[in-house]
């Protein structure tokens, strides 16, 4: 009921042009959107993952969508999200390839303010159309950290360290994990996330993120 007059009041808009809609996206800007998409697969060297998938570059109308998706309350975008990553057929063969996927987590501090995980959303999505579980009991984050885009890259690097934790070991052992972020920028994060999980005993890890910076 509260949910039927919120949106009396304020009806649902696309997130890109502002007009009234009740997915949050226009049929015309998601088309503009999907028409940037560029899936990337990049090998990694040196680093505690082996490859990163990307599907945007972090720029323009796609900038403009994962800001509102992740601050804004619009959580439901992550259905939009979650289909343009399993409409690329050659995603689809390579993530298929993978045991489980693990969300990047939030802390329970600014997940409590927040309200929801919107990787968390996009990695239940994933899973369920590629079937694969997906997990956000394993990896957890301990230490809130101060957010990573407000800082450069140096101390991107020093705020995340020890921040994650993984906490069931037995479920990574062995497993070739996809671990699912919103913005590839210095990848601090995944490269903390990936340590912690290799030291767990994860065989491979593969970095699946929106946008890459
Ligand atoms: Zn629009």
């Amino acid at each position: 009921m509260f949910e039927f007059v919120l949106n009396f009041l304020f009806p649902p808009a696309c997130s890109v042009c502002g007009k009234v809609d009740p997915n949050w996206l226009c049929p015309k800007c998601q088309a503009r959107v999907e028409r940037l998409e560029k899936s990337c697969l990049v090998e990694i060297e040196n680093k505690k993952y082996e490859k990163l998938l990307y599907l945007f570059q972090y720029e323009s109308l796609v900038r403009k969508l994962i800001l509102r998706y992740k601050f804004l309350n619009q959580a439901y975008l992550n259905h939009f999200f979650a289909n343009v990553i399993v409409k690329n057929e050659e995603n689809r063969k390579l993530l298929k390839e993978y045991d489980l996927i693990i969300p990047v987590p939030m802390h329970k501090k600014k997940m409590q303010k927040r309200g929801y995980n919107q990787t968390e959303l996009v990695a239940e999505n994933l899973s369920k159309s590629l079937e694969i579980p997906s997990k956000n009991d394993i990896l957890i984050k301990v230490v809130n950290t101060t957010t990573q885009s407000k800082l450069g890259g140096k101390a991107r690097q020093s705020n995340i360290q020890h921040a994650f934790f993984v906490q069931k070991d037995i479920e990574v052992e062995g497993k070739k994990i996809i671990l699912l972020d919103d913005i590839y920028t210095t990848g601090a994060t995944s490269e903390e996330c990936s340590r912690v999980l290799k030291d767990a005993g994860a065989e491979e890890i593969l970095i699946l993120v929106l946008a890459k910076d």
